[in-house]
């Protein structure tokens, strides 16, 4: 079989949930960010694992996302949808019982007008510009929508990976001033957030990349292990190159084996000069061209022939693998390919 073996470890995303749960007082609900497919390890398996955690509130960018996970949470935990409430998104709101994150006046008004009683949240922009209701618009309005009694009041961090950037005072005093003698819980902080401690947490926390075992949470365990088949070994002589436009010259007697993934599995291209693969704890370079569907590996120093070698694993994370390709962990872990195998446990 030429796929790859993508091993999601549900207990390491559990355990990861608990860890960051515990980070803020008992009285601080944490939820869950499984928007992209739960950060393309799928939404359904990693939010039902999370609902048994404990978990009872999960955010998803689209109405379409969270019809979805709703069949697979069943009734119960609330779902909710960062973009709010989109023209044509009205029934999946309604049938399947998601709370839209309502994102401005219009918003608001389609909201109201088309579900009236039906929940809903507010996302107040604080200085991402990005998402949320601005702070004259969110004055206009907030004397009818306390009276309607939204959900929850959110707000998002721009800067929260960094601990000493500015930004975060800033946005916390921000959406300080913007929600004081509010009644209903109150959200700003994701993974990042939640690390910089409790002054952030305020009622929920709604975690995603640290669920994933990524960075900025360093003490995540890992979740995600991609064992990828050999197809093929070949010898070369010193001056033989390797893939397209011969990246890679031996220079001595060479062992290179051809593995079964490429930049169409979201192994991104721009990784191959610094990335390196695994056979048991030996680390291979990677050489010459990453291409769509096969990575050439210079396996001269193993004294077996390797069956398969793991490109992701404790030893190489998803940060690491991202940063040889000049990205991050959350590009990498979203752009895993729909070609691979899964299996979770
Ligand atoms: C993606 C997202 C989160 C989760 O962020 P992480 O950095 O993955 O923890 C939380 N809130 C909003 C608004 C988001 O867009």
């Amino acid at each position: 079989m030429a796929t790859g073996h993508l091993h999601i470890d549900l207990d390491a995303v559990a355990a990861n949930w608990q860890a960051l749960d515990a980070l803020s007082g008992p009285t601080v609900e944490t939820g869950a960010c499984v928007k992209a497919d739960g950060y393309g390890l799928g939404a359904g398996r990693v939010a039902h694992r999370l609902a048994q955690a404990g978990a009872r509130r999960f955010f998803v960018a689209a109405a379409e996302e969270g019809a979805a996970l709703r069949q697979s949470l069943g009734r119960g935990p609330e779902i909710c949808v960062f973009s709010g409430h989109m023209e044509g998104d009205t029934a999946l709101i309604r049938d399947h019982a998601l709370t839209p994150l309502l994102n401005s006046i219009d918003q608001m008004l389609r909201h109201v007008e088309a579900l009236p009683g039906h929940a809903f949240g507010i996302q107040l922009d604080t200085g991402m510009n990005r998402l949320g209701m601005e702070p004259a618009e969110w004055a206009s309005l907030r004397e009818v929508a306390e009276q309607q009694g939204p959900s929850m009041v959110m707000s998002h961090l721009a800067c929260a990976d960094e601990p000493e950037h500015p930004m975060n005072a800033q946005q916390l005093q921000t959406f300080l001033d913007l929600t004081r003698g509010l009644g209903c819980p109150l959200s700003l902080a994701a993974t990042g957030g939640t690390l910089l401690g409790p002054a952030l947490h305020f009622d929920i926390t709604r975690p995603g990349i640290g669920l994933y075992g990524g960075l900025p949470f360093a003490k995540a365990r890992p979740v995600v292990t991609l064992d990828l088949p050999v197809i093929q070994t070949r010898s070369l002589a010193p001056g033989e190159t390797v893939g397209y436009a011969n990246a890679f010259t031996a220079t001595r007697p060479t062992r290179i084996a051809t593995i079964a993934a490429g930049y169409a599995d979201g192994l991104i291209r721009a990784a191959g000069p610094s990335a390196r693969v695994f056979h048991d704890d030996t680390p291979c370079p990677v050489v010459g061209r990453i291409s769509m569907d096969l990575i050439t590996v210079d396996v001269t120093h193993l004294s077996e022939e390797p069956a398969a070698l793991t490109i992701l694993n404790a030893r190489q994370t998803v940060d690491q693998l991202a940063s040889a390709a000049g990205t991050i962990g959350y590009e990498i872990l979203t752009s895993l390919g729909a070609r691979y195998t899964r299996h979770y446990s």
